[in-house]
This record gives C-alpha cells, sequence and structure tokens, in this order.
C-alpha cells in the first residue's frame, strides 16, 4: 500500500520548534498571523489560590473574574487566573472572550469610538486584586452584515487582555456564540446566519485587533468567489474541506461560479500522484530542484530552486539570479534547518544538473554525512516530487498573475505567493492536513488572506511628507512579507514597495488592469517544458530572449521549445535545422 496515510509508523505529528526567521530567509513564513504569538505556548500551570473563607456554592458561582462589583473576597478562576499571572505574552490588541466576565474591558481607551466617563472605580478580578476603572466608551466590531456592539467599555490600564463579555455581548447583540475545538462562531439568535467566524489556535479564545485601519479586524462572511481568489484558485476538494470546517466562511458551500484564470492556467493539470517514498520525520527527505525562466523578473531573477520536505510537504522557494547561487543557498538551508529545528537533513534528491552534481555538493555531503540521491539521467521521473511542484507552483502563477493583469515580470512576487499559499492549503497527499500543521503543529489561519494584486491602501502616517499629505495612496497588494506581520504593497504613482500591518483593500479592483493588458499567451512561459527527447548543447552564441514558442518537427517527431535565440534574421525554425542538422 503506498499510500502514505495508511502507514502506521508515521507519526502524527513532529515536535515543532519556534518559528523565527532570519533575514536572509527569501521564502514566505508558514503563517505569520497565529491568534497565538509564539509557538509552542508555555504551558500554564494554575497559581496556588490564596485561602478563601467558606462560602455557599451559590455565592461562589456568582463570582466571576472580571466584574462590576462592591468588594467581595473573590475565588479566581482559571482563566481569570491566566490574565493576571501568566506572562508568557505581554499585552496585546486583540480582544479575548471571556465567559466569566460580566463587562468588556480594555486596557487601550484608542479602543473606544465614543470614550466617556463612568461612576464605576474599580473592578475585581478572580484573583481578588482590584484593578482601576478610568472611564468607559463604546465600540463596535465589523461582520458580514451588521456592526456588532462593544457597549460600556471599562478602561482599565492594569488589565492585561481586553476582554469580551460573552453575556453581555450575546444580549447586547441578539447573537449566539458557538465555542469549539478550532475557535468561535457568531451567528445571528434569531436567523442563525453567521455573521463571522475566527479561528483560534491558542489557549484562549482570541478575536484580532478592532482597529479602524485593519482590514482583518473580524473575519466576515465573502463571497466564495473572493475567497477562492484569496486562496489562490484551489480546486474543489481544498475549498469544500475549509469550508466544512469553518476555517473560511462562504456564502456559498460550493464554488459556482466560472473563474477565466483557472481556466487559463489549469486546463491541462494532471493528477498529483500518490506518494511512494515513505518518510517518517520532516527531513528525512528533501527534493530539489531548479527551474529556470525565460523572462527575467523585475527584481533581476531568472531562476529559482524549489525545496519540497517529503513528510510534511513544506516548501520552500529561492530566487536565484544565477545558477552558480544553488550551493550557497543550499548551505544556508541546511543550516537553518540545524538551528531551527535541531535537525539534520539525511537524504537529498536532485537531478543530474551540473548545478548539483559539483564538488561543492560533493564535498559538502562527505563533510555532513548528508547523502545524495540522483535521478538517473533523462529519467525525470525519478525527480518527480520536485518537478510536480514546480509544476504546481507554475500552475498557481498562471492564476495569479492574469487574474491581476500583473506584467509577466512579476512572476517572483506571484511565486513567493503561491509557496506561501501552498504551506497553508491543506492537501490530500497528506490527508487533508496543511504542510504548516505539520511541521509546526499549528493551524495556519486564513483571515488575514486578500486578493493577489488588488487595489490596496496602506496607512502612511508616519513617513508622509507633511501634515496635509494624503495618509495613504493606491497601491497593489503583492504578497505576505517574510519576517513581517503586514502585506507587500506598490505604490502605483511611485513604484515603491511599502511593507504596512495597516491596509484596506479593495478587493474588486486591480489597478494594473488599467495600464497592462495581457495577450492570451502572455503567460504560457509558465507552462512545463516539453519533456526533452534528446539532451542537446546550444551553441554558445544563443542568448537573445524571444516569446518563447514550441515548433514541432513531425518527420522526426520532436518538440522544441525556443526561450532564447541569436536568430540572425534567420526564423528559428530555419536556425534550428541549420545547428542541429535536422
Ligand atoms: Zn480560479
Amino acid at each position: 500500500m503506498s499510500n502514505r496515510s495508511h502507514n502506521p509508523t508515521r507519526p502524527n505529528f513532529w515536535p515543532p520548534t519556534p518559528p523565527y526567521w532570519p533575514p536572509w530567509w527569501t521564502s514566505a513564513p508558514p503563517c505569520p498571523y497565529p491568534t497565538n504569538p509564539g509557538w509552542p505556548p508555555t504551558p500554564w500551570t494554575p497559581p496556588q489560590r490564596p485561602p478563601t473563607p467558606s462560602r455557599s456554592t451559590h455565592a461562589a458561582a456568582e463570582d466571576q473574574q472580571a466584574h462590576l462589583t462592591d468588594y467581595n473576597p473573590l475565588e479566581p478562576t482559571d482563566i481569570a487566573a491566566a490574565f493576571q499571572t501568566m506572562t508568557m505574552d505581554v499585552p496585546d490588541d486583540n480582544w479575548y472572550m471571556d465567559s466569566g466576565a460580566t463587562s468588556h474591558l480594555s486596557s487601550d481607551a484608542g479602543k473606544f469610538t465614543s470614550p466617556c466617563a463612568t461612576s464605576i472605580n474599580l473592578v475585581y478580578v478572580g484573583n481578588g486584586n482590584r484593578v482601576p476603572v478610568l472611564g468607559s466608551g463604546h465600540t463596535t466590531l465589523p461582520s458580514s452584515s451588521r456592526p456588532l456592539l462593544l457597549n460600556n467599555i471599562l478602561h482599565t490600564p492594569h488589565i492585561l487582555k481586553n476582554l469580551i463579555s460573552v453575556r453581555k455581548f450575546t444580549s447586547d447583540n441578539c447573537v449566539s456564540v458557538t465555542f469549539d475545538s478550532f475557535g468561535f462562531s457568531v451567528k445571528d439568535y434569531k436567523t442563525g446566519k453567521l455573521l463571522s467566524r475566527h479561528n483560534s489556535t491558542g489557549p484562549l479564545y482570541s478575536l484580532t485587533s478592532t482597529s479602524p485601519t485593519s482590514a482583518s479586524a473580524f473575519l466576515s462572511t465573502s463571497k466564495s468567489e473572493t475567497w477562492h481568489y484569496r486562496l489562490g484558485h484551489p480546486g474543489s476538494p481544498v475549498f469544500d474541506f475549509l469550508v466544512s470546517r469553518n476555517f473560511i466562511s462562504c456564502n456559498k458551500a460550493k464554488q459556482s461560479f466560472f473563474c477565466h484564470s483557472c481556466q487559463l492556467a489549469k486546463h491541462k493539470r494532471l493528477p498529483f500522484e500518490e506518494s511512494t517514498s515513505i518518510t517518517l520525520q520532516p527531513f528525512d527527505l528533501l527534493h530539489c530542484d531548479l527551474w529556470t525562466s525565460p523572462l527575467l523578473s523585475k527584481t533581476g531573477y531568472k531562476y529559482y530552486m524549489v525545496l519540497l520536505d517529503d513528510y510534511t510537504h513544506f516548501t520552500w522557494i529561492f530566487p536565484l539570479k544565477f545558477k552558480s547561487e544553488t550551493f550557497s543557498k543550499f548551505q544556508q538551508f541546511h543550516k537553518y534547518i540545524q538551528t531551527q529545528f535541531n535537525k539534520s537533513i539525511k537524504c537529498f534528491q536532485c537531478d543530474m544538473g551540473g548545478e548539483f552534481d559539483n564538488t561543492h555538493f560533493k564535498s559538502f555531503a562527505n563533510k555532513t554525512g548528508l547523502q545524495f540521491r540522483f535521478s538517473c539521467p533523462q529519467t525525470s521521473q525519478q525527480n518527480g516530487k520536485s518537478e510536480r511542484m514546480i509544476r504546481r507552483l507554475n500552475d498557481l502563477m498562471m492564476s495569479l498573475l492574469p487574474h491581476a493583469s500583473l506584467p509577466p515580470s512579476y512572476w517572483v512576487e506571484a511565486l513567493h505567493t503561491a509557496a506561501y499559499l501552498h504551506n497553508i492549503l491543506p492537501s490530500k497527499l497528506i490527508n487533508f492536513h496543511t504542510p504548516t500543521t505539520l511541521l509546526y503543529h499549528k493551524q495556519p489561519s486564513y483571515s488575514h488572506l486578500r486578493t493577489f494584486g488588488c487595489g490596496c491602501y496602506p496607512n502612511q502616517n508616519a513617513t508622509r511628507p507633511h501634515k496635509v499629505a494624503p495618509r495613504s495612496t493606491l497601491c497593489i497588494f503583492l504578497g505576505y512579507p517574510p519576517n513581517f506581520r503586514g502585506y507587500r504593497c506598490l505604490e502605483v504613482a511611485t513604484g515603491k514597495v511599502f511593507l504596512s500591518r495597516h491596509v484596506t483593500f479593495d478587493e474588486s479592483t486591480f489597478p494594473f488592469s488599467k495600464s497592462y493588458k495581457p495577450t492570451q499567451n502572455t503567460y504560457t512561459f509558465l507552462e512545463p517544458d516539453p519533456s526533452p527527447l534528446f539532451n542537446f548543447h546550444p551553441p554558445s552564441t544563443i542568448h537573445t530572449p524571444v516569446q518563447p514558442q514550441e515548433i514541432y518537427f513531425p518527420s522526426l517527431r520532436i518538440l522544441l521549445c525556443i526561450y532564447s535565440i541569436d536568430i540572425n534574421e534567420k526564423s528559428p525554425r530555419e536556425f534550428i535545422i541549420q545547428h542541429y542538422h535536422l
């Protein structure tokens, strides 16, 4: 049985390590938006309860961890103690659902839309501490159909976490809140309609920040079409899986629309084959390959190296300007794995291309004990996993670029986004786990995803030249930067790239579509090369890039794909016939 999901020796997860991303890192991190900062969470042990007078059960039941009260001796609840004593988290912007609180509490008055005075001076928290109240206010949280009210939030600067009283929230908004092991859902109490869904991976049920500039404040129900674009045009099984598990919130359960970009990108897609290799841990076996682009990217890249972990399917990509960079990037990667995961790569599968089959790699393997597995010459099937991954990434790029009307020279930006999405999407080949889950033991979040290439407005308050300059300008969303919780935004007017966390998106417009009209064949350069029937060495004078074109020689049943050529006024066909004596 080759299906890895039936392998009884395969452990479910591997102990994860902190996701630290060094500056040289060029691939997308697994997901910089977990609701729980840091991994793994520091185990929390309840503090010693202070001695309490004997009390009736009824009285104890009325004691809640954060509420308006006159002075009463209080018993701490576990969650209250956590808020008061845990040191693993610094105070943060998030809101946390608390079924024990009778009032909403926030340490940040900046969250209030209408601050006002209050007659309440103190709030008691679960461990008996008194917390001063400086004022109160209101705010709203967006949802799919109506704003949800947070009334009478008490401004308590000493509280570590912003709390939403579940009781007050449900009664003020006429909603129900359903908790499950992945997070919670807010539904209209009368109609049962889902208003918002929040996936939380940490020990608490959290919402993301509700600052007005944070577009991902409340995960709203969006059209299935919008989610299809944000997720990088996944197939129905992946989409249906995410909807059925409430990881994304859609107005329709099925993808029931026609996607033009998918037709362009996927109509030739072949099914992925079942894996036949059995690996027991991450980094037991790494597949690697190099792809050559016929087009220089905007940032000067010509190649990319893909590294695929056999066990988790986690994928890293490294754009390269020269093939000679392959070895140094691999060395960096090898070191990264050692430092961050305390593991060594055991086996490395690649083809016999000169970038791998050289003395650098051989002496490195001898020194480190790394085993090299080369595919036989002209037997690319033996390196099938990395080749299929290249095809998958290129297919993804072929969906992302035309949908955004971006010129092909932005292929590196699309590539980073494609790898990022691959790592957080479930895959049938790993039993509908995600590569991130298998490598980091953490469910990725989807609420921050936005449609690649759409219009966006990053907050530029801090960098504007003078006070009357606009606070934002029209930009194009270019993906998720590594090492940074935010978005890459390309300013249309100046060509500058901004990294910003506070971005407002317009996912219905694609600013490049006004200035650039791709033709039907613009992106065919991303299609996989036709399988070579024989190896030939091009003459050294071939260097002029041309529009990729395929030439078929029926008598020899040979298909050649021409990417660059020195044609010297000859047609490519004549040139090939002359040089190769066909
Ligand atoms: Zn699509």
